[in-house]
């Protein structure tokens, strides 16, 4: 059987179909799922009364990630909690994916391993199943696409679009620490640490920090919660900055909003990495991206619900600004002055 090849087998002997027997043969199968791999389409069946949501997400070699910085138990867990992450920010149940996979030919078949090993690690925490996929040969990179699938009643899906004026903007954990991970692994966060606090990398600090980064968690049961509460009047996840992404939201709801940036809720890592770096990394919190929490808006009546819901969940959500009516999003300092992104460094950090 080709599932019993060693990981040190190359791919020329295991080929194609070899590689996808050995993926298929670690699958476990969740609700909804009729035919799962080895079909020419996968067969799966709506919970009566709920609505099809579909997303898909590309992560390309040198584009999205490095082989460098990614190892592959964790690139496989990321490739898949970002589309789950997806799902999440509609309210939804993430259920199945397809997983496309193009792979360089000098891709050990124990990189591909471990890529799994994360993938369905991930796959199992969700409760997704992977139901199908593609692979090929890829002539320059390793490329991870993954298309997923989850459900929702109509009444509980969570659109961008929704956000009226003075609900309140919420986010979830905290921002700016994945996009802080990426500078440290760029090494533009090197650390000049004052005598009496040693900053070393690899410390407890960094592997938070870069964790944040590189293993990203999917906001799904805090997300499910708030929309099967109806407490969310918008949603969004955040992967491209909380600026870029509410602004999404505004733009979806023909809204605006103010954001406070003395609310920004930062990571106590986040604040004592950043103090110790030569460059500002002021704006990171409102532009960095691929943190992957939550962005929602609510009506400012919820605000004791949505905290015990998100209590209730093991999260804290923070509100960090109003929705306003004028279709500007603006970001205010502590002192009431406005805050102005682009002369902070929007473009360098972008
Ligand atoms: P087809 O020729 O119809 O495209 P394939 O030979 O590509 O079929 O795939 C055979 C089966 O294996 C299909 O069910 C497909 O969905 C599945 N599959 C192929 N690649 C992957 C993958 N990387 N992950 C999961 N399932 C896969
Ligand atoms: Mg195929």
């Amino acid at each position: 059987m080709t599932v019993h090849h060693s990981p040190d087998t190359s791919l020329a002997i295991l080929g194609e179909f070899g590689l996808i027997s050995r993926i298929s043969a670690d699958v476990s199968t969740h609700e909804g799922v009729i035919t799962g791999i080895g079909d020419d389409a996968a067969v799966t069946s709506l919970s009566d009364g709920m609505q099809l949501l579909t997303s898909t997400d590309m992560l390309l070699e040198d584009v999205h990630f490095r082989r460098s910085w990614h190892e592959p138990y964790r690139l496989g867990r990321k490739a898949l909690a970002v589309s789950i992450s997806d799902i999440a920010a509609m309210g939804g149940i993430p259920r199945w994916a397809l997983l496309s996979l193009g792979v360089p030919a000098n891709t050990s078949l124990g990189f591909i391993d471990d890529v799994m090993r994360g993938f369905l690690a991930m796959a199992a925490e969700s409760r997704v199943t992977l139901v199908g996929g593609d692979t090929c040969f890829s002539p320059a990179g390793l490329s991870i696409s993954v298309t997923i699938m989850g459900e929702q009643y109509p009444k509980m899906i969570v659109r961008r679009a929704g956000a009226g004026p003075d609900d309140d903007i919420w986010v979830t954990g905290t921002l700016g620490d994945a996009a802080l991970g990426l500078k440290i692994l760029e090494d533009q966060c090197l650390p000049h640490p004052p005598p009496d606090l040693p900053l070393e990398r690899g410390g407890d600090g960094d592997d938070f920090i870069l964790s944040r980064f590189l293993n990203p968690t999917p906001r799904v049961s805090s997300a499910l919660a708030l929309a099967e509460a109806g407490l969310a009047t918008a949603m969004i996840d955040i992967s491209d900055g909380i600026l870029a992404d509410f602004g999404h939201i505004a733009e979806q709801s023909g809204v605006g909003g103010s954001l406070q940036r003395g609310d920004l809720p930062l990571s106590a890592e986040f604040r004592s990495h950043s103090a110790r770096c030569p460059l500002s990394f002021d704006s990171l919190p409102l532009t960095g991206g691929e943190d992957y929490e939550l962005c929602f808006t609510a009506h400012c009546d919820n605000r004791e619900k949505i905290d015990s819901c998100m209590k209730k969940c093991g999260i804290v959500a923070t509100r960090i600004g109003i929705v306003t009516s004028s279709p500007e999003v603006i970001v205010v300092n502590p002192d009431g002055s406005r805050y102005n992104v682009l002369a902070k460094g929007f473009n360098h950090f972008t």
